[in-house]
């Protein structure tokens, strides 16, 4: 018999909460019962990102959630995230977060919360860009060091930072898997008279335009032959898929902080 797990989406109007509207409209397992935004103005959601279904009205506040849920996915901002935190404690659910940009006092108030709640937190949600992770670092055990690491991104042109946080994940998951540290052997910048490559360092090359989505590529470069470990989001459809996929496998866990990787049973791989 299948199971309909009960879902509160707090950030609904956002971005990535229409995303995840959407996502949820094509779960039938999954089924919204709260939905929480600063702009909330007495609608439902679905009259709100104009999709039919979705009847649940959105309230400010996860505080304001009056129902009971099993998981609670947030895409929002650092506050609200660490409410709805505190909220799942006290009501015994699951919690998907994906949301960035926390102090660091912020975030051991979210980890002082995994003791009591089932957590699951990851700065990108993306299955692909998850499966990638895994890859990069198995290919860099087992290409050895005249295998060169090159890591090339790019994103549109309103992007802030450089190089992005999946391109460095993608650099640490080298350098650890051969037993290096990422701060001591990545090049972030070439200009001028930069010298031969240093040897087993790990290089970032990032490009800017358009309305890319984001584009990551880690190049593995021997002699005689290069090897490519490419993925390309083309929508943010992926990372509210993982979101969803997180939600399904956190629901009845015991409370503690779980990694993509483990949901997507990739450790064991
Ligand atoms: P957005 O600005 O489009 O949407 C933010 C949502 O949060 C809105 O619904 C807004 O009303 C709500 N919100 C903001 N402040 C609130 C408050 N005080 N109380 C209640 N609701 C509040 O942002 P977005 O592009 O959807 O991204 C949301 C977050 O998710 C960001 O932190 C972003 O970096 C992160 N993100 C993570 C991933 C991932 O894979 N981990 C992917 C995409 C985005």
């Amino acid at each position: 018999m299948s199971t309909t797990h009960r879902v509160a989406l707090v950030g609904a109007t956002g971005r990535m909460g229409l995303e995840l509207s959407r996502a949820l409209l094509g779960a039938p397992d999954l089924e919204l019962v709260a939905a929480v935004a600063a702009d909330a103005d007495g609608r439902t959601l679905g009259q709100h990102h104009g999709l039919p279904g979705l009847p649940v009205t959105l309230v400010a506040s996860p505080e304001r959630i009056d129902t009971d849920f099993d998981v609670l996915i947030d895409f929002s901002r650092p506050e609200p995230a660490l409410v709805s935190a505190g909220l799942c404690a006290d009501r015994g659910a699951a919690l998907v977060t994906g949301t960035t940009g926390l102090e660091p006092a912020q975030q051991e108030a979210l980890d002082g919360h995994a003791g009591r709640i089932a957590l699951c937190q990851a700065a990108n949600f993306s299955i692909g860009v998850n499966v990638s992770l895994a890859l990069a670092a198995r290919a860099a055990e087992l290409l050895d060091a005249d295998y060169d690491v090159e890591i090339i991104e790019a994103h549109h042109r309103h992007k802030v930072d450089a190089p992005s946080g999946t391109a460095l994940a993608l650099g640490r998951a080298v350098a650890a898997s051969r037993g290096r540290r990422l701060p001591d052997d990545g090049v972030f910048s070439r200009h001028g008279d930069t010298g031969p490559r240093p040897a087993g360092s790990i290089g970032f090359a990032t490009v800017r335009g358009g309305d890319i989505v984001g584009e990551h590529t880690v190049l593995f470069a021997g002699p005689g032959e290069t090897v490519e470990l490419r993925h390309r989001a083309t929508n943010r459809g992926n990372f509210a898929s993982g979101a969803l996929r997180a939600a399904r496998w956190l629901v009845g866990r015991t409370p503690g902080r779980y990694t993509m990787a483990q949901v997507l049973g990739l450790d064991a791989a």
